[in-house]
């Protein structure tokens, strides 16, 4: 039998796009969607400069530290591939880009991921070829498997003055609930055991759409944040809400906390306690009305739901904050009780309206601040900690090396709060939720073993 004649195969290498992702996890998500609609149209990614063909910068505005990090971050791709395509928050103020790297291919705002992907196209056009266009029917993502953001909307309707947000993002515009559904159940179709529900204002999601309903599986949802929590509480996955005020129509999903429904944990931006600096720096209105209705409605929350966990950040150091204004706090958070907290020491940001403000504070006065805010809230955290010493909590392993593992309780975010130290890790695996008997704890971790 003859053999047939070899055929002549041309391998094509396809383009490969390498990614630089700074900033909040909402920067994380778009870089995600980029990177998922490149590896779509059959892109590759490459872990390295000099593998790649061009290489795309989500730069972070959030403030000046940040923009000099994101503006090193374009210098290092320029020196290391040359061809640079830069997006994201700074991207919203292009000259501050181009006038130190005139030679980047392209800057595109945030959330603008047509631009970005078409700035790619036309540096390098994507190769066609079907079988490269196969992409997981989740997307692709930057975190590890077993969890993931789930951005609800993007921009903020409130006027912060230490935040150029809404005019690097824009008033909200909320992603109608089917939409967000959709979504979710493909994450919790790929194997995501965790979702991390973000936006710059949580309880605000929907306004923007006069709340429109669709149908979800069926049923008829709002565009609201509780009917949000009650469809992400069906899918019998964690379900972890961030950036959420405390409105009054937020204490319902406290029920669904105490329900196992979704995650008895809130993460809220309070910033300060004081009503002086929270009317400077014009926060939402239910942290600015009254200390005393927040303090009520924490209290009702923990009596409705005894295990919640609140997590916030808080500034030091803001213009005009004397010495009465940060003891007011230092007490709140005394009452409060506030589980855990990031602190952040006031820092101009070019554009916000309260570098104008007077009263700026000298940074020995912010150091000492932060020093004794810290102190405490870690007082707090350690005696809640200890408190927990005995018990058997749920936690997501995260990593197993060693012969341990690293996994988190239903308290802990990742990468913001503590972690839950197994000292044998023996059939674990990244994703497994199992019982912890907690046998020591410190100021942010705890230890123990799975039983
Ligand atoms: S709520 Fe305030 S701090 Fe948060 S994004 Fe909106 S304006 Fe900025």
């Amino acid at each position: 039998m003859a053999k047939a004649a070899p055929r002549n195969v041309k391998t094509i290498e396809p383009p490969k796009v390498g990614i630089v992702s700074l900033g909040c996890p909402k920067a994380l998500v778009d870089s995600e969607r980029i990177i998922t609609k490149l590896r779509s149209e059959g892109y590759m990614l490459s872990p390295d400069y000099a593998g790649a063909d061009e290489v795309i910068v989500n730069t972070c505005g959030f403030h000046d530290s940040a923009k000099e990090e994101s503006l090193s971050a374009i210098g290092e791709a320029m020196k290391e591939n040359g061809k640079v395509i830069v997006t994201g928050c700074m991207g919203a103020q292009p000259e501050s880009i181009t006038e130190k790297y005139p030679n980047v291919l392209a800057v595109t705002g945030p959330h603008q991921y047509e631009a970005v992907v078409e700035s790619v196209h036309s540096a390098v056009p994507p190769l066609h070829d079907p079988y490269l266009d196969l992409v997981p029917p989740a997307g692709l993502k930057l975190t590890p498997r077993h969890y993931a953001y789930l951005k609800i909307s993007e921009g903020c309707n409130n006027r912060c003055t230490f935040c150029i947000i809404p005019s690097l993002r824009g008033d909200l515009v909320s992603r109608p609930i089917h939409h967000v559904m959709m979504e979710a159940e493909k994450l919790a179709r790929a194997g995501v055991k965790e979702l991390l529900v973000i936006s710059q204002d949580t309880s605000a999601y929907g306004v923007d759409l006069k709340y429109a309903e669709y149908p979800v599986k069926g049923l008829p949802r709002k565009t609201k944040f509780y009917d949000l929590c009650e469809a992400l509480g069906e899918l019998g996955i964690w379900v972890r809400l961030h950036y959420v005020y405390p409105y009054p129509h937020v204490d319902a999903a406290i029920q669904l906390m105490a329900d196992g429904k979704i995650l008895p944990y809130l993460d809220i931006p309070f910033q300060h306690a004081a009503p002086n600096v929270l009317k400077s720096m014009r926060r939402p209105a239910p942290v600015k009305e009254g200390q005393e209705k927040t303090m009520e409605r924490l209290k009702k929350w923990r009596e409705i739901c005894p295990d919640i966990t609140i997590r916030s950040s808080f500034i030091v150091g803001f213009p005009g904050e004397t010495e009465e204004h940060f003891q007011f706090r230092l007490d709140w958070l005394q009452e409060a009780q506030i589980d855990r907290a990031g602190c952040f020491k006031y820092e101009d940001v070019a554009g916000a309206t309260s570098n104008d403000l007077p009263g700026q504070l000298p940074q020995e006065v912010k150091d000492e601040r932060w020093n004794r805010f810290m102190e405490v809230q870690q007082a707090i955290s350690a005696a809640k900690l200890q408190a927990k010493i005995g018990r058997a909590l749920p936690c997501i392993v995260d990593a197993v090396e060693g012969g341990g593992a690293d996994a988190r309780s239903q308290g802990d975010a990742p990468e913001i709060d503590g972690k839950v130290y197994l000292r044998d890790a023996e059939g674990l695996k990244p994703g497994d939720i199992v019982n912890v008997t907690i046998e020591d704890a410190d100021e942010y971790d705890m230890f123990g073993v799975a039983v």
